[in-house]
């Protein structure tokens, strides 16, 4: 396989490993175990003295497949699939700590992630401190001795703030911590966290690596070293493992995703800049425009916005509401990176379980909403945007 391929050349070739019969496509290996010629290949296979597989909770060809094309298009030496992002996520902050242990994360992150990181991990003994991801000074205050862990996600959920990358990972190597980037906004074409000096990069392959609605699943990437002597053992013996069924939907969703997330993009762009311009949109965030607060930060470290934009209503949650219930093509969801254009009003959704001022604090207030832009046509979309408007603006 080229190195030198091209993302788009990479993620429609990476990885296939065709079977005796040539199959175009990948082939599908939905079983659960495997067969030995003999009692002594059995033993050598259990010894590691033949490679080969054992049994599908440790490795499946088809989702090895799905691993090695996220390598070629991560830039990463070895990745494990799982079965949901929050598999993938749980699995990269859980096995690398310990009892006694402290953990620093930003704390505008996925719902899930935020409760791994602030009740499951200190119900183990470890530690955590939650720090406002775009102030340096705060990750460096909330360093310790026993820090082993920085984690953060870029551009966050729902607000699309950004968290200098580069920044954070030379804090991480200054004090032996690895860091741990949720790159689901950027997408693996967008951002490249690896390159910034991240330790390990996490996905929900639900969302733009499917990205047409139909299955779960998740990634962890890292180097060959850090996979094998952190994350196999616990892996494999906790079980958070891809079906291969899925990790098969997930490699045909890869062959299309620059083109996807490009049309995403596309939209995005050019609703951004629609809801700007309406007299009633308080605030627009879109790391593609030159008024996100951060634009320096995502010029340095992003390739391009995003698929998703983040918008402030003035009238609160009955504007808020009254747009959403407005809108005929752009569906009402929690979820994104999907085909079919979602919006979601994340202050009475994803994010309801937050204090009053941990919302607040992450600037949800009850006019905000977060749209996941899909592959529609641009003019349908802007129509059923300024419909939306115009009803909204009279609430
Ligand atoms: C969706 C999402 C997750 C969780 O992924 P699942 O596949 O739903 O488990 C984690 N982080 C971010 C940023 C997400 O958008």
């Amino acid at each position: 396989m080229s190195k030198n391929w091209k993302p788009a050349t990479q993620l429609v070739h990476a990885g296939t490993q065709r079977s005796q019969f040539g199959e175009t496509s990948e082939a599908l290996y939905l079983t659960q175990g495997f067969v030995y010629e003999s009692a002594e290949a059995a033993e050598a296979r259990f010894n590691g003295e033949e490679e080969g597989y054992v049994y599908s909770r440790y490795a499946n060809p088809t989702v090895s497949m799905f691993e090695e094309r996220m390598c070629a298009l991560e830039g990463a030496e070895a990745a494990l699939g799982t079965a949901s992002g929050m598999g993938a996520i749980s699995a990269a902050l859980m096995c690398q700590v310990k009892a006694g242990d402290h953990v620093v994360s930003a704390r505008a992150l996925f719902g899930s992630c935020r409760w791994v990181v602030e009740k499951l991990m200190p119900q183990y003994g470890v530690e955590s401190t939650l720090v406002d991801g775009t102030d340096l000074e705060a990750w460096k205050a909330a360093i310790r001795p026993n820090t082993k862990i920085l984690f953060l996600e870029s551009p966050t959920n729902p607000t699309l703030e950004l968290v200098d990358v580069a920044a954070v990972a030379q804090l991480a190597k200054e004090i032996d911590a690895k860091l741990v980037v949720d790159n689901v906004f950027a997408t693996p074409l967008y951002q490249k966290p690896l390159e910034l000096g991240a330790d390990i990069v996490v996905y929900s392959a639900t969302k733009h690596i499917d990205g047409q609605g139909r299955c779960l699943g998740g990634v962890v990437l890292s180097s060959e070293e850090w996979i094998k002597e952190s994350l196999f053992d616990y892996f494999r013996h906790t079980g958070p493992s891809l079906s291969p069924f899925n990790a098969w939907v997930l490699l045909k969703g890869l062959e299309t995703l620059p083109l996807r997330v490009a049309q995403q993009t596309a939209n995005a762009t050019r609703l951004a800049d629609q809801l700007a311009d309406a007299s009633h949109v308080k605030r627009i965030i879109y790391p593609g425009r030159d008024d996100h607060p951060q634009a320096d930060i995502a010029k340095k470290q992003m390739s391009a916005g995003s698929t998703l934009v983040a918008f402030e209503l003035e009238g609160g949650k009955p504007a808020a509401f009254a747009f959403e219930n407005a809108l005929e093509i752009v569906k009402v969801s929690n979820n994104l990176g999907d085909a079919k254009s979602l919006i979601t009003h994340p202050a009475t959704t994803t994010h309801k379980n937050l204090s009053d001022e941990d919302r607040a604090e992450l600037g949800i207030s009850d006019g905000m909403m977060r749209l996941s832009c899909g592959l529609e046509d641009t003019d349908d979309l802007m129509g059923d945007i300024a419909k939306a408007l115009e009803l909204s603006s009279k609430v």
